[in-house]
C-alpha cells in the first residue's frame, strides 16, 4: 500500500488560472498509477466525491469542494516504438504540456508545433481536443490510458474511440468525469511538417523576412502571437477562451447574416457555420468591459479576466448576463468552454 500526503482545508488558488479562492475539503497530488488507484479508493471509503485537477487552466471551481481534489502529477516521456517515419513517445498525463512540446522540438518529433504554449498538462489534453492555429491534439494522439474511477480497471483508449470534435471528447460528454488519464501516446513524425494555412499565422509569416519555414520557427512565431495577444495568467487571471465559438445551423447563420453582413463565420460540418464567439462579444460591446474585477480582455474578447480574483459565482453571474445579451442579440446560446464545478 502507498503512503499518501493528504491535506484538508487547502488553497487551490494558486493551482487555478482564473485565480478563485477555491479550498479543497482534502487535498492530495498523485505521482503514479497505483497513487491515484490509491486515492480514488480512499475516496470511496470516505465516502467523497473526487475532483481531478490538472494545471487548472480550464476549469471554473467552486469555493469549496467538500470531497476529495486529485492532482495529477504522474511525470515522464518514453519513446515505446518507432519506424522509418514515425516515433510513438508516451507521455505522463502530468506532464506540462509546454514541456512536451518543447521536447518534441528538442528531439526533433514533428506534428505539435502549432499548440505551442496552450497552458496546462498533458493529461488534461484530449479532454477537451485542445486546438490552435489550425492543428488539433487529435491529429496526432494515437492512445491514451486511463483508470475507470468507479472499479480502477486500467483501460486503454484508441484515438476513433475518444469521439474527439471541436474542444469536445468523450470524456467531456457521455463518459463525463469517470476516467482519469494517466498516460497520452502521440504518432509524431521525423520529417519537418508544417501547417500554415490558419489566417492570423500566415499573416505573421508573410510579415516577416523568413528564408525557411522550419518546425521550430512556427513554433517560435506562434508563441509570439501568443504573448503578445493573451494576457498571462499570472498577471491577469483568465481562462483562455470563456466561451466556446457557436456552431449554429445555416438558417440563423443567415437571420444574423441579414443584420450583420461582417459578422465573422466559418463553414462547419454537416453545412453548418461556425461563429467567431470574440466577434460577438466585440459587437455586443463587451470587450475591455470590466465589471468589479470581472471581466473581457482588452485585446482578445473571448478571454474572460479575474482581476478581483472574484469567486466562481461572481464569475458565473457576470457570464449569465453576457449570455442573457448574446442570446438577445443574435438568438446564439454561448457555451461555457471551462469544465464548471460550481
Ligand atoms: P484543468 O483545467 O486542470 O482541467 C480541465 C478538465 O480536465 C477538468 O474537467 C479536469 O477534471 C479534467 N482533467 C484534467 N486532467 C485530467 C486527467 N489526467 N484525467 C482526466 N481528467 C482530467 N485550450 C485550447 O484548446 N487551445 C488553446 O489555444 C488554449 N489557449 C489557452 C490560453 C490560456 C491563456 C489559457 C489560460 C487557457 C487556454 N486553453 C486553450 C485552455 C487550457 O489550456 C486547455 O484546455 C488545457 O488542456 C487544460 O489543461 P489543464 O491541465 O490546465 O486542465
Ligand atoms: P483568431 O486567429 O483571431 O481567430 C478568431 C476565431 O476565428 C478563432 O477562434 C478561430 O477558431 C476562428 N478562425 C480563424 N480562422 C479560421 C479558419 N481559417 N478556419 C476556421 N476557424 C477560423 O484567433 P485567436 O483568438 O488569436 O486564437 C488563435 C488560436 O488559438 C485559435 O485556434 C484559438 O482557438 C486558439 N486559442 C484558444 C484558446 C482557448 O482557451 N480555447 C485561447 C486562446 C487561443 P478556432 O478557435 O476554431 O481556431
Amino acid at each position: 500500500m502507498v503512503k499518501l500526503d493528504l491535506f484538508t482545508n487547502y488553497s487551490l488558488q494558486e493551482m487555478n488560472t482564473l485565480s478563485v479562492p477555491a479550498i479543497a475539503g482534502n487535498f492530495v497530488e498523485v505521482t503514479s498509477p497505483s497513487e491515484l488507484k490509491e486515492a480514488i479508493s480512499l475516496a470511496t471509503e470516505l465516502n467523497l466525491e473526487t475532483l481531478i485537477l490538472g494545471g487548472g487552466s480550464n476549469i471554473i471551481l467552486p469555493d469549496f469542494f467538500v470531497g476529495l481534489v486529485i492532482k495529477i502529477g504522474i511525470t515522464g516521456f518514453e519513446v515505446i516504438d518507432e519506424d522509418k517515419q514515425h516515433v510513438w513517445v508516451k507521455v505522463g498525463a502530468g506532464e506540462n504540456w509546454q514541456d512536451f512540446i518543447e521536447y518534441c522540438l528538442n528531439f526533433h518529433y514533428w506534428g505539435l508545433e502549432n499548440l505551442s504554449l496552450i497552458p496546462g498538462t498533458v493529461g488534461a489534453a484530449p479532454i477537451q481536443n485542445i486546438g490552435a492555429y489550425g492543428v488539433e491534439q487529435k491529429d496526432y494522439m494515437s492512445e491514451l490510458n486511463a483508470i475507470e474511477t468507479k472499479s480502477l480497471v486500467d483501460v486503454t483508449f484508441q484515438n476513433a474511440s475518444c469521439e474527439f470534435g471541436y474542444r469536445e471528447s468523450v470524456f467531456k460528454s457521455r463518459l463525463k468525469d469517470q476516467y482519469v488519464i494517466t498516460h497520452v501516446t502521440f504518432k509524431l513524425s521525423k520529417k519537418p511538417c508544417v501547417v500554415i494555412e490558419y489566417p492570423s499565422l500566415k499573416h505573421a509569416i508573410a510579415s516577416r523576412d523568413i528564408s525557411e519555414i522550419t518546425p521550430q520557427v512556427v513554433s517560435q512565431i506562434i508563441c509570439e502571437i501568443r504573448q503578445s495577444k493573451l494576457p498571462n495568467p499570472s498577471v491577469i487571471p483568465n481562462a483562455g477562451s470563456f466561451f466556446k465559438n457557436p456552431i449554429i445551423d445555416f438558417d440563423l447563420y443567415q437571420q444574423i447574416e441579414d443584420k450583420y453582413p461582417d459578422v465573422v463565420s466559418f463553414p462547419a460540418k454537416r453545412g453548418q457555420i461556425k461563429l467567431a464567439a470574440g466577434w460577438l462579444l466585440e459587437q455586443a460591446g463587451w470587450k475591455g468591459i470590466n465589471d468589479c474585477g470581472v471581466g473581457f480582455h482588452s485585446d482578445q474578447a473571448l478571454v474572460l479576466t479575474n482581476e478581483g480574483r472574484k469567486t466562481s459565482a461572481q464569475i458565473l453571474r457576470f457570464a449569465e448576463d453576457v449570455r442573457a445579451d448574446i442570446l438577445q442579440r443574435f438568438g446564439v446560446l454561448l457555451e461555457i468552454e471551462p469544465a464548471n464545478y460550481s
